[in-house]
């Protein structure tokens, strides 16, 4: 079922696409080294390139077997399916071709070379494709964005958020947001129109005010919640705690490489040891922090103030413990941090007898050895179960740091707008809500957003 209604905004759009993506552009789709690629048409010539080298138009949709030829030499260079998508109703919004041909790297130059022989057709630039497809309406950015994080996923939990993100509309709630507001802005601005007449003015302005309270809180509430940033960048997890007590060789068995510097030497992690993970279908970053203790020299209290900035900004803490130099009696205290704090108490394997820790320390314990692997798998699968249980439920429209600087940047209209709301003039109250709104429209690209747009598909490789 296609979407039917057209508004405005993407007619407006569909004139700036028809200046913009005026010409046809090509690219090779696929990855490399495949035993199938994919050439991708987009632009007024697709067609006409299809049947250049396809022989003819293939029925829209449906896959045609055809030898490729080269439209001036007549040079069959191969086989393959031919697919065409006649516009509007295609991926970028126009006129768009697709060719299945053979990987070899021959063949694809080969293939390329031809449709770029084609008068009007040229090679596409980076995330080309992807941006002709925002800007005829069939995409807003944060889906754009959430396309580039799909095809950049590497883990599994990242797949799924980059999904909901591309697909799963997520850019509708800012849009829903940021129809209250203009709501809320039309409320105050019926107060200007009919200043002369009494009984409206207070009344409207006196409507909207709750709105945009709420939405000020449900702004705030997103921007606390960090969950979608903690699956695209990965959950941070300090490891802390005393020198020599096997932090560095904690990281080294759980990345199963050797990662970070083991040795008897006390204060030998002078810097921070960062180490990204995939630990059960989870992106996770671990960070081996200098010991945290008084320091005896420069270069040392360096590394241990960026050490406690980064455990400041960790979604979980791990306080490694050598048990086998006696119970755990307190936890390093200068640590300032929001995050739970798990007590990893490490060195089972010289440990005599039970360990013993402080009552209040009791749930949060796993006894592990970092150099027999005891305990790993584990600590792992409680890791998982932390994230998963912190990601889960739907995930915040909130995902990048530029979603994250719109929202901020909306809200802080909203929070003036509400301080001043009985002092300030109806134009000027409109005003603040009106740049609030167009804060939040930026997000998803509904207005303003062209000097935006090459730092958002940058990222796109050539084909995307
Ligand atoms: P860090 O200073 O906290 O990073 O500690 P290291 O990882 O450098 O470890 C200090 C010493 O303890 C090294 O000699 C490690 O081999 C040793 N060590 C670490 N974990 C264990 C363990 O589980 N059992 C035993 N027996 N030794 C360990």
């Amino acid at each position: 079922q296609e979407k039917s209604a057209i508004t405005k905004s993407e007619i407006d759009r569909g004139a700036v696409a028809s200046v913009a993506g005026g010409d046809t552009i090509a690219a090779v789709s696929s990855g490399s080294g495949g035993a199938v690629a994919v050439i991708r048409l987009s632009g007024p010539q697709a067609g006409r390139a299809l049947e250049a080298l396809a022989g003819r138009r293939p029925e829209p949709r449906r896959a045609h077997l055809a030898r490729l030829r080269h439209p001036a030499s007549g040079e069959v260079l191969d086989q393959g399916l031919a697919l065409w998508f006649p516009g509007p109703r295609s991926a970028t919004g126009e006129d768009m071709a697709e060719l299945q041909i053979h990987g070899g790297r021959a063949v694809v130059a080969a293939v390329l070379g031809a449709v770029l022989a084609v008068p009007g057709l040229r090679p596409a630039e980076a995330g080309e494709f992807t941006r002709r497809a925002f800007l005829n309406g069939r995409m807003d950015l944060t889906q754009a964005e959430g396309l580039a994080d799909l095809i950049g996923a590497e883990t599994q939990a990242q797949r799924r958020l980059a999904f909901a993100h591309a697909f799963g509309h997520l850019g509708q709630r800012v849009e829903d947001w940021r129809r209250r507001l203009i709501r809320a802005m039309a409320l105050v601005e019926a107060g200007i129109d009919f200043a002369d007449e009494d009984d409206v003015p207070a009344g409207a302005r006196a409507l909207a005010r709750p709105e945009v309270e709420a939405l000020s809180l449900e702004l705030e509430t997103a921007l606390a919640d960090r969950r979608g940033a903690m699956v695209r960048e990965g959950a941070l997890i300090a490891i802390a705690g005393l020198p020599n007590a096997g932090k560095s060789s904690l990281i080294n068995a759980l990345a199963q490489r050797d990662v970070a510097i083991v040795s008897d030497e006390p204060g030998t992690t002078r810097d921070l040891l960062e180490v990204a993970l995939d630990l059960g279908g989870h992106k996770v970053t671990l960070v081996d922090t200098a010991g945290l203790r008084e320091a005896t020299s420069k270069v040392e209290a360096e590394g241990i103030r960026r050490a406690r900035a980064r455990v400041a900004q960790a979604d979980l803490i791990l306080w490694v413990h050598d048990l086998s130099a006696g119970p755990v009696l307190k936890v390093c205290p200068s640590i300032e941090a929001q995050a739970p704090l798990w007590l990893v108490a490490n060195k089972i394997d010289r440990a005599a007898g039970e360990p013993s820790y402080a009552a209040s320390w009791a749930a949060q314990v796993r006894a592990v050895s970092a150099t027999s692997g005891e305990g790993l798998a584990e600590l792992t699968r409680a890791i998982g179960s932390f994230i998963s249980a912190r990601a889960e439920g739907e995930h915040p429209a909130l995902i990048r740091a530029r979603h994250r600087a719109s929202a901020a940047e909306a809200d802080a209209h909203l929070a003036l707008a509400l301080t001043q709301w009985e002092t300030l003039d109806d134009e000027l109250l409109a005003e603040e809500l009106r740049l609030a709104a167009r804060a939040l429209g930026r997000m998803t690209g509904a207005i303003g957003v062209e000097d935006l747009l090459d730092v958002v598909f940058r990222e796109f490789c050539i084909g995307k």
